[in-house]
């Protein structure tokens, strides 16, 4: 048994983690710096972060242009109450993401975090027919494997498979349908009169395991929607800024969602920052001189002038670099080291987006399926001796990995998850 690390000894007295189960995980791992793409640990140890730190550092840890942006900004405006002001950093940024985000949307509204991102997206949807006396549409139809964040509102839209059960009694009516065109065509048919949104996380539904689907499920999505006059909100807020290989993944599809999520990448994961980005439509829908007639929705941190000034570098870096292309190339080439393992038989399935690689294990090497599954915190340890960050969603090994990880360090992320699954 290696001596417990004093940090460690003093998380135990005082932190509670999220997704953690204190009685049976490993313990935490001490990490005292980050840079590029590797964590620097406690006790001098480099490791591969593959997961980009739950899917939000986009350009690497410590990129000196972000915290350029950072500490100029932190020096002119730190931050001012976003109800009745405004600032440069903000209204530039949104102009800047509204240039580059799917045709339609007008309006940026900024939270936080992503749950909160989501929220508001579904508050602005309800209010808008409430607005237009349509009050009845009270159904959201979403994904099966859906996670959308853990306030109430983005419990509800989510599967509440494994996670949200314990809440049943305060989520809304969602209907949850498979992701397949034909299901979704079939639900929002079913369901035009009452129906508010249809809420996907596109093209990829990350906590679920990486699941993928193909773009006709948001082109169906789309045309759901707009036969039965209701909302499409794509949350991106882990698909977006590139990381499925295009900015937005819902470009793929060539749909254009009437609300967009995005945070994680949007300040390039060095802040924490969220939008929702709305049509004229809605956002026109609460414009009025009768004053009680606003959106009633504001966070302390609305538009956080630091977080605004970083997401422009963010931004501008995305599009200098191609970070979509690097995605894809980053993708590509650790597919390719894992491609011998196709016909494995302790692969179920190899699959890839963009810079999204998951290696779906079957369930009974795995210790089970889904987030539970037994084998998870044994594959985390194994992979961090081995030097990489990963963190298996139950039965699926996946790599997500920032956009300057090199040729070499691809090779390295794909040599552990091989290792991985030969182990088992
Ligand atoms: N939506 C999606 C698709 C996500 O992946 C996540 C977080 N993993 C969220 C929403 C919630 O974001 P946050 O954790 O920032 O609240």
């Amino acid at each position: 048994m290696s001596e417990r690390h004093p940090l460690v000894e003093r998380d135990r007295k005082v932190a509670w983690h999220p997704y953690t189960q204190h009685g049976a995980d490993p313990e935490p791992m001490p990490v005292a710096s980050a840079r590029g793409a590797r964590l620097t640990l406690a006790d001098g140890r480099e490791i591969l972060d593959a997961v980009s730190s739950w899917w939000s550092i986009l350009h690497g840890h410590a990129q000196p242009e972000l915290i350029a942006a950072m500490e100029t900004q932190a020096r002119t405006l730190d931050h001012v109450m976003f109800g009745g002001s405004t600032h440069e950093p903000a209204v530039a940024l949104a102009e800047e993401l509204l240039a580059v985000a799917p045709a339609d949307l007008t309006k940026v509204f900024w939270s936080d975090n992503g749950s909160t991102a989501v929220e508001i997206a579904l508050k602005m949807a309800y209010h808008t027919h409430l607005h237009a006396g349509e009050g009845r549409r009270t159904v959201f139809v979403a994904l099966e494997g859906a996670y959308h964040g853990d306030t109430f509102g983005a419990m509800a839209v989510g599967d509440p498979v494994p996670f949200f059960e314990p809440y049943a009694p305060f989520l809304f009516e969602v209907v949850h349908v498979p992701p397949t065109a034909e299901a979704v065509r079939a639900a929002l048919a079913e369901h035009a009169d009452r129906l508010c949104a249809f809420v996907a996380e596109p093209l990829v539904q990350g906590a679920a395991g990486m699941v993928m689907h193909d773009e006709e499920v948001l082109r169906a999505g789309r045309e759901g929607c707009d036969a039965a006059g209701a909302f499409f909100i794509a949350d991106e807020v882990m698909t977006g800024f590139g990381r499925t290989g295009s900015l937005f993944a819902c470009d793929q599809a060539g749909v254009a969602p009437d609300l967009l999520c995005l945070a994680k990448g949007l300040t390039g994961g060095l802040l924490p920052l969220a939008v929702t980005l709305a049509t004229e439509r809605i956002y026109g829908s609460f414009y009025s001189e009768d004053r009680t007639r606003f959106f009633p929705h504001g966070h302390t941190w609305t538009a956080h002038a630091i977080g605004c000034a970083v997401a422009r570098a963010s931004l501008r870096l995305t599009l200098d670099n191609d970070v979509p292309a690097r995605m894809r190339s980053i993708g590509e080439r650790i597919e390719a080291n894992l491609s011998e393992l196709r016909d494995d038989p302790r692969v179920r399935e190899l699959r890839r987006r963009g810079g999204v690689v998951a290696l779906e294990l079957h369930p009974q090497r795995a210790g089970g399926e889904g987030y539970m599954a037994d084998l998870v915190p044994g594959l985390r340890r194994r992979a961090i001796e081995e030097g990489v960050l990963l963190r298996p969603l139950g039965n699926v090994l996946y790599a997500l990995p920032p956009a300057c990880t090199s040729e070499a360090e691809c090779d390295e992320i794909a040599r552990v998850m091989t290792v991985l699954v030969r182990e088992l």
